[in-house]
C-alpha cells in the first residue's frame, strides 16, 4: 500500500465547524480562519491539504441541490490535481448529500469522502479530529498508482460505508450512521482494515463524467393505517410533481382500497414516476409476495428493492434533471447505478 499526497478538504460547515454563541447557546459556524486554527495537526501529517471553504458555512439542513451542484462541481474542476477529496458536512444530511454526489460523479477513480462530527471540533471529547484524520488517511490509501476506496463514502467513528447507502441513524451517540443493506468497506482500528470485496471499482481508463442538473419536484409518501384519500390525491396531485416515493409496509404493501389504486394508476398516467420503497430499514421490496402488493404493481409502481430514502430522492432528482424519456428513467430505476442497491430475485 502506498500514499498519495495531495488532497483537497472541502469545509461546508455543520456541528465540525461550529461553536456556541454565547447569547442564544445554540451552536453556529465559526469563521473559516479559526477553525483552521483549532486543526493545527493538519500541517504535520505529511499530506498537501488544500483546505477550501464553501462559503458561508451551512448547518446541513440548509443543504439543497445546489450546494451538491456546488459540491460536484469543485471536485470536478481539481479532479486532476489531487489524489483524494475530504468533505467536512453535517451529519444530518450527510446521506442525502453523499448519494447525491455518487450519482453527479459517474465513472470514479479517486476517493469522494464526507465527514463530520457530533461534537463541535473545539470542544474537549470532540470526535471531529478523528473523523477527520481518518478520513484524509483513507483519501490517500493507494496501490499500485489506484485508489483502494474510489468512491463517494461517508467515514465516521470507526468506519467507512458506501454513500449510498447509509443513513444517519443516532443524534446522540459518535457512531452516527449506518448502512443497513450494504456491507462495510473498512474498519478502522489501530490499522484500517479494507473489505475489497465490498467496494466497487470502475475502468481505471474511464473519465470523470459530471452530471449536475437536477430536479425537484420529487414527493415522498408515506402510508400508515388509516391514511386517507385527500392525503394520497394531495401528493399524488401537487403541481409540477414528477415522481412519488411510496413508503410502504414491510416487503412493499399497501392497503386494498380501490381508490388508493385508482389515484396511483391515475398518477402512473399522468407520466408520475411511482417507486416503491419499504419502511422497514433492513431488507428489500418484494412486490407480488402479498397480495397487499398487487394493486401497486398493476397501477405501474416500479420497485426499487433496498435503496435508503436518500438514495432513492437523489437518484430521482438526478434521473430528472438529466431529462431523460420516461422509459429510460425507468429503466435506470430498475438497475443500480453505482451500487445503490442490490436487486433482489424476488423483487
Ligand atoms: N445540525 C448539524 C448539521 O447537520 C448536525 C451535525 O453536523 O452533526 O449541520
Amino acid at each position: 500500500m502506498e500514499k498519495a499526497t495531495q488532497v483537497l478538504l472541502l469545509f461546508t460547515g455543520g456541528t465540525i465547524s461550529m461553536s456556541e454563541d454565547p447569547s442564544t447557546g445554540a451552536l453556529r459556524p465559526i469563521d473559516f480562519d479559526r477553525l483552521q486554527e483549532l486543526m493545527p495537526e493538519l500541517k504535520d501529517i505529511g499530506v498537501h491539504i488544500r483546505c477550501m471553504p464553501l462559503l458561508p458555512f451551512f448547518d446541513s439542513s440548509d443543504v439543497n441541490p445546489d450546494v451538491w451542484e456546488k459540491m460536484a462541481l469543485i471536485i470536478a474542476e481539481n479532479y486532476s490535481d489531487y489524489d483524494g477529496f475530504v468533505i467536512l458536512h453535517g451529519t444530518d444530511t450527510m446521506a442525502y448529500s453523499a448519494s447525491a454526489l455518487s450519482f453527479m460523479l459517474q465513472n470514479l477513480s479517486k476517493p469522494v469522502i464526507f465527514t463530520g462530527a457530533q461534537l463541535p471540533i473545539g470542544m474537549l471529547r470532540s470526535d471531529a479530529k478523528e473523523n477527520m484524520l481518518t478520513a484524509i488517511e483513507i483519501a490517500t490509501a493507494y496501490e499500485n498508482g489506484h485508489a483502494i476506496v474510489p468512491e463517494v463514502c461517508i467515514f465516521f467513528e470507526d468506519t467507512l460505508f458506501r454513500g449510498n447507502r447509509t443513513t444517519k441513524k443516532n443524534a446522540e451517540h459518535f457512531n452516527a450512521f449506518h448502512s443497513y443493506n450494504y456491507p462495510l468497506l473498512a474498519k478502522a482500528g489501530v490499522h484500517i482494515k479494507y473489505f475489497r470485496t465490498n467496494i466497487h471499482y470502475n475502468d481505471h481508463e474511464q473519465v470523470l463524467v459530471v452530471r449536475t442538473r437536477t430536479n425537484r419536484n420529487v414527493a415522498i409518501l408515506k402510508l400508515f393505517p388509516g391514511i386517507t384519500q385527500q392525503t394520497v390525491q394531495a401528493i399524488l396531485n401537487i403541481p409540477n410533481i414528477r415522481a412519488v416515493v411510496i413508503e410502504s409496509f414491510g416487503a412493499g404493501n399497501a392497503p386494498r382500497k380501490e381508490w388508493l389504486y385508482e389515484a396511483l394508476k391515475d398518477a402512473n398516467d399522468r407520466g408520475v414516476l411511482l417507486v416503491n420503497r419499504t419502511q422497514c430499514s433492513t431488507g428489500s421490496v418484494e412486490m407480488g409476495r402479498y397480495e397487499t402488493s398487487l394493486n401497486l404493481m398493476r397501477a405501474g409502481v416500479l420497485s426499487v428493492y433496498d435503496c435508503t430514502i436518500e438514495a432513492i430522492v437523489t437518484k430521482l432528482m438526478c434521473l430528472l434533471g438529466e431529462e431523460n424519456s420516461t422509459e429510460q428513467m425507468k429503466h435506470k430505476l430498475s438497475m443500480s447505478i453505482c451500487g445503490e442497491m442490490s436487486i433482489s430475485m424476488h423483487g
